[in-house]
């Protein structure tokens, strides 16, 4: 399975945001985009990026890294967002956020979205009672993901459900966390999502 392996803290110095790439480091000082507020690079300060194309080549790219994506991943998922009635950039991000990887992360039981796909091939969680070890798995409103028994007591879990409650559980999920177990109480919608996020840029760049 194909994956990023660069340096995370260079994606969002690149993107000009914090992505939230890593656990608990992005919350302190020590975050490089707090301390180095520019492109990586030897140009780094002094490259400009103001053409169309630009922005919505970056708005993409952002997307992309923030949900920890491949081009060829993206593209199919901007394909499915396509098909489904209703709005093809709300769409986009509804099913992004839907994947088992992330909604693993918005429940806190990993400290990145990095971590999770890897909790979720290494066969962690069930849903709905089944294992399921496909990170890009799309969820549904109603679908219950929990921890596999052997690992509800993984001493990682504390420590990734604490950053979680800095974060906040999205209104979309409930949490019980004794029993490790997170519910979607119904599909996400573009709303929930308060990243700094222009989808229209992105319709617009794969509709040329
Ligand atoms: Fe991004 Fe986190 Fe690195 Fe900060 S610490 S630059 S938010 S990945």
């Amino acid at each position: 399975m194909a994956r990023y392996i660069g340096a995370m803290c260079k994606r969002c110095r690149r993107e000009g945001m914090k992505l939230f790439l890593k656990s608990e480091r992005c919350y302190t000082d020590k975050c490089s985009f707090e301390r180095r507020n520019y492109p990586p690079g030897q140009h780094g300060q002094g490259r400009g990026k103001t053409s169309e194309y630009a922005l919505q080549l970056r708005e993409k790219q952002k997307v992309k890294r923030v949900y920890g994506l491949l081009e060829g991943q993206f593209k199919r998922t901007f394909k499915n967002a396509e098909k489904k009635k209703g709005v093809t950039g709300g769409n986009l991000i509804s099913l992004l956020e839907r994947r088992l990887d992330n909604t693993v992360f918005r429940l806190g039981f990993a400290g990145n979205r990095g971590e999770a796909r890897i909790m979720v091939t290494h066969g962690w969680f069930r849903v709905n009672g089944r294992k399921v070890n496909i990170p890009s798995y799309v969820l549904r409103a109603d679908d219950v993901v929990e921890l596999s028994d052997k690992k509800k007591n993984n001493p990682k879990m504390e420590v990734n459900l604490k950053t979680m409650e800095r974060r906040g559980l999205p209104e979309w999920l409930s949490l019980d966390k004794d029993l490790k177990k997170g519910l979607l109480l119904r599909l996400p919608t573009r709303d929930d999502v308060t990243l700094p996020i222009n989808e229209l840029l992105i319709v617009e760049l794969y509709s040329k």
